[in-house]
Parts: C-alpha cells; sequence; structure tokens
C-alpha cells in the first residue's frame, strides 16, 4: 500500500505494530522482510519516488573539519535512498575486522564475523549479487583465465569483490512494497521529531512534517531508524524534548564516531619480466566484470605492523599520472545527476584495452580508525521544514595516516619476492609521522559510526541487537551502529545487520 502523506488531513494519526523510517537500502531491505509477516508495518520516507531538488535541499549542512563532500551531494533524500547512485561494489569484512585490536583504539564488534555469515548469503538476492564465492581460488575455478598473483598467503592476498548490476532499490523493490497489503508505505513523511514518555525509556510517536506544512503522528510498538548514518544521528540529536540532550544521548555518543574509508591513489606498480603477470583477476570495467581482486594483507602482518586493514585496487595507469581527489572533482549538479543511474553508452562501451598493461596506479581503500573526535552535531540553521541542520567534523588521527606507509613497506617487498613488480609510492605516504594529508585526500562516500554498537552504554548508543540503549522500543539499522568500518564498502555489510535486526524483531515481542 501506497499513501502520499500530502493527501493526508493534517494531523492525521498512522498506526502500526513496526514502524520504519526511510526506505533507503537498509529501510527497504527491513520491510521486504515483514511482506506477509502478519503485522502491519509502517515504512515512512520522506521523499517521493523522484528526485526533487527542495527535498534534496533538506541534507544541506556545514563541513567543519578535513574536506568533503557537500553533505546533500553525499546521499540521495527519496524512496530507494543513496542506491539511486551507489556504484555497487560489494565484498565481505574480514573477521580481523570485528576483534578487539589492542592498537586500533575503540576496536571491536560485540559480535564475530561468523554472526554475520548466514545473513551475507540472505543479502546476496537484496544487493542482487552471487554466487556465495569470495576466494580467488572458487573463482578461478569458474573462469580459469583469472590467476591470482602469487603471492605468500601469510603476508598478503587476493580479496574478492563483487559487483552489483548497480541494484537500484527504488526501481527494483518499488512494486512489491507497494502491492504488498501489510507494509504501507507513507511518501513525502519526514520525521522531524521522536517524541519519548517522560523519562525517555520508551518512543510514543513520531511527528512527521510534509514540505507543505501538514503535520501528522505516528503510533507504532516498535521503531526503527533507517535514515543514513548523518540523517539518524541529526533525528536522535533533534528529538530532545524530552532528553535535553536529545534521545539515546544521555552518554554524549550519539554523532560521534563518525567514519568514512580512505580512497586514495597512494602509488604504482609496474610488472616485470618479458611476460607480464596476468593481471585479468584484478582488472574492472564498469558493468563487464561480475568479480575482481583486490590485494589486502593478512591479518598476521596487519597485528605486526600495528595497523589498519586495507586493500588495493589496480588500474592501468602511466607514471606521471598525477593523485587527485574526488572532493575537489565532484559539485553538487554532478553528483545529481547519478540519481537517474544511468550511464553513457560511452562509458558502457569502451573498448578494454588492446596491449597488456604494464603500470598500475595503486587505489587504496583504508579503514578509518574509530575516532571520538569526528563527529556529527547540529547547526544553529534549520531547514525547510524547522529542522537543525547537520554540522560534519570529519577528523583523522596519525594512525589512519602511518597506516598507508607500512602497508606499502610490506606490500612492495611481497610484490618484489613474488617477482610481481616494483612499487613506486606517491611522496605523502613515505612522509614523516604527523606529516598531515596531502590534496588528494578522499573519502568513499561511505558514511559510518555515529551510533556505533556496543554492549556498554558508556561505549556505544545501540546494543548488540542494535536497540538504542536506554529506549525500549527504538532501533537503529545501517552502517551508523558499525563500530569499525572494515575497508570494503559498507552497503553488503549493512544489509546484512539490517536482516540480522529484522529476525531478531521477530523472534522478539515487542
Ligand atoms: C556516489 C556513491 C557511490 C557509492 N557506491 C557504493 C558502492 O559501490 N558500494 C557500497 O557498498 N556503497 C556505496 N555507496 C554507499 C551506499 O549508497 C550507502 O551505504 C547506502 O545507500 C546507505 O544505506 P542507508 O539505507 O543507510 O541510507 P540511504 O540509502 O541514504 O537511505 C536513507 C533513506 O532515508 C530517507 N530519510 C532520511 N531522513 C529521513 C527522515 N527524517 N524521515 C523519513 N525519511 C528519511 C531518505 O530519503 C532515504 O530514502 C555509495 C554512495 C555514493 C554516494
Amino acid at each position: 500500500m501506497h499513501t502520499d502523506a500530502r493527501d493526508l488531513e493534517p494531523g492525521s494519526l498512522i498506526e502500526g505494530d513496526l514502524c520504519i523510517v526511510g526506505a533507503g537500502a537498509a529501510g527497504i531491505s527491513m520491510a521486504l522482510e515483514w511482506i506477509g509477516a502478519g503485522r502491519r508495518v509502517l515504512l515512512l520516507e520522506g521523499g517521493g519516488f523522484d528526485y526533487d531538488p527542495h527535498m534534496q535541499d533538506l541534507y544541506r549542512g556545514d563541513n567543519i573539519g578535513l574536506p568533503y563532500y557537500p553533505i546533500q551531494s553525499a546521499r540521495l533524500h527519496f524512496f530507494g535512498g543513496t542506491t539511486g547512485h551507489w556504484a555497487g561494489f560489494c565484498s565481505t569484512m574480514d573477521p580481523l575486522d570485528f576483534a578487539v585490536r589492542d592498537w586500533v583504539p575503540h576496536s571491536g564488534w560485540p559480535i564475530a564475523r561468523t554472526e554475520l555469515d548466514p545473513y551475507y548469503k540472505r543479502a546476496l538476492s537484496v544487493v542482487q549479487i552471487g554466487p556465495d564465492e569470495w576466494t580467488a581460488e572458487a573463482w578461478q575455478r569458474r573462469d580459469p583465465s583469472l590467476v591470482p598473483f602469487p603471492l605468500d598467503r601469510n603476508v598478503a592476498w587476493t580479496k574478492m569483490w563483487q559487483f552489483s548490476a548497480p541494484a537500484r532499490f527504488g526501481v527494483l523493490y518499488r512494486k512489491p512494497i507497494v502491492d504488498a497489503p501489510d507494509v504501507h508505505l507513507y511518501t513525502h513523511a519526514n520525521v522531524v521529531e521522536i517524541i519519548s514518555n517522560e523519562n525517555a525509556s520508551a518512543v510514543q510517536e513520531l511527528r512527521v512534517r510534509t514540505l507543505e506544512g501538514k503535520e501528522h503522528r505516528v503510533r507504532a510498538k516498535r521503531f526503527v531508524l533507517a535514515c543514513c548514518t548523518i540523517q539518524n544521528a541529526r533525528l536522535l540529536l533533534a528529538s530532545n524534548g524530552q532528553a535535553s540532550a536529545g534521545l539515546g544521548n544521555a552518554n554524549d555518543l550519539v554523532g560521534r564516531y563518525f567514519m568514512e574509508h580512505l580512497e586514495m591513489p597512494s602509488g604504482n606498480l609496474v610488472t616485470l619480466g618479458r611476460t607480464p603477470p596476468s593481471v585479468q583477476m584484478y582488472d574492472w570495467g564498469w558493468g563487464r566484470t561480475k568479480a575482481r581482486g583486490e590485494i589486502a594483507l593478512s591479518q598476521e602482518v596487519q597485528r605486526r605492523r600495528r595497523i589498519l586493514n586495507a586493500t588495493v585496487s589496480l588500474s592501468p595507469a602511466a607514471l606521471s599520472d598525477p593523485p587527485q581527489s574526488t572532493f575537489q572533482q565532484i559539485n553538487p549538479q554532478l553528483i545529481e545527476m547519478f540519481h537517474t543511474g544511468k550511464l553513457s553508452d560511452d562509458v558502457l562501451k569502451t573498448p578494454p584495452p588492446s596491449a597488456v598493461p604494464r603500470t598500475f596506479q595503486l587505489m587504496t581503500r583504508q579503514e578509518q580508525a574509530p575516532n571520538p573526535a569526528s563527529r556529527v552535531t547540529l547547526s544553529t540553521e534549520r531547514d525547510a521544514l524547522g529542522m537543525p541542520r547537520t554540522r560534519l567534523d570529519w577528523r583523522l588521527t596519525e594512525l589512519d595516516r602511518s597506516s598507508f606507509a607500512a602497508f606499502y613497506e610490506e606490500l612492495g617487498c611481497e610484490f618484489g619476492r613474488a617477482g610481481v613488480g616494483r612499487l613506486q609510492m606517491r611522496d605523502w605516504v613515505m612522509q614523516p609521522p604527523n606529516a598531515g594529508w596531502p590534496p588528494s585526500l578522499s573519502g568513499g562516500w561511505h558514511h559510518m559510526g555515529t551510533t556505533r554498537m556496543s554492549p556498554d552504554p558508556k561505549q556505544g548508543v545501540v546494543d548488540v541487537n542494535c536497540r538504542v540503549h536506554g529506549i525500549a522500543n527504538l532501533y537503529v539499522a545501517g552502517a551508523a551502529v558499525f563500530p569499525t568500518a572494515g575497508c570494503v564498502n559498507p552497503t553488503f555489510s549493512l544489509v546484512a545487520l539490517t536482516l540480522r535486526l529484522s529476525d531478531y524483531l521477530k523472534h522478539s515481542s515487542a
């Protein structure tokens, strides 16, 4: 069922069993799970079915930290959310990503990677990838032309990625959701406040507002916030009627630990030998490649070098190619074109290079160490709905910077030993400690943290079941709950976590 909240009588009361706020990757993944479950499920989406610049402007905010993308360009505010322009890169997080690492402050998930395994399997069909094969050997068996580099597994390994078409959730799942008798989608239903009981121990109702100024109330037994990392934090912080610092924020943690992936061109590889090594396994063509290998360091080396997790991709390049920051290349207008998900035919038809390239640009994707000072707060400015806008203070630490150098020292030695080639590093990678960031600093469009998971309310906003500490019926879905970021793009993992939350909600009583 679908209702446009602009068509309701002002002051309408909407009631259900479960209320999901936000219809993006997380919200839609959860709603699909409840079709036919015999409960009345409400899915509240702030936007409509299409891009609208007035709606998108609600996301505008200030960047007061390191250079970053304009906030309103980094997420999409309509049905389907940011899957309207995601690239579809998927991989699984590693077991070490979930562990407490004594060299990474605030690391450690309260669950192990094995807890996510069954949900990763279920998430394959949601993001439209598969099969459930994540080793280089399995992909080589399917296609013998995919030959991994002969690396010593104790040092480095080939980590596999799969590429979704990419799945545009707003297009793919609109009909199943609108046709479902027990899932009621409300579009143009922006939640502007979560209202709790007097001691802020349970949510009573949500206040919804349309851009035209109509207000409605929403009541349910349980509520799931799936508005994306920055907006989840904003909504909790702005809901300060019963808790002056915002809901779930008794320990001043909401909005903290904002994380990105550092996606930066960091060096070049020049392959060796009369016959260059086979690189097909590492090759990637938009819309053509189903799976690709990238290179990562073993857990043992990460432990010994006391560094963050990272993975590196290879793309044909010249040694003289300058490194570029995506922050500076991207403007809001350009990003707004991405929402259609349409690529020009020229891009899809670009022929593969005729000669086997010898030089490759190395693009690193490194996790960011969790950092309480890297945070989202509220601005004094308000948007068209009267909500305080966001203020993003993205900050990095010396561990984030120094991990690059150690990563490449290890990789360089192993590539040399294995006869793959020689590495040439960007100057900034090898600079001494505290040298700061180069102008090519870039992030991956991946927002994580802000409502991190921990069994201890003094260390995290949500518990192991993604329930906001201290609030009986409020949950968070999405990468906002990640305690650490891993080094792979987040959507496949956040969908898996959402399916886990959905199971928990089905099997626990309201
Ligand atoms: C250019 C780009 C490329 C990317 N590529 C990849 C990739 O290759 N691989 C990958 O894993 N990830 C990628 N991502 C990240 C990916 O898009 C996000 O991880 C994912 O969409 C987050 O899902 P979400 O449901 O948390 O948020 P979203 O998908 O952003 O959905 C949030 C939803 O909540 C709604 N909403 C917000 N506030 C409110 C409110 N107050 N009331 C009601 N509704 C509200 C929004 O309208 C939206 O529909 C990319 C992102 C960008 C920008």
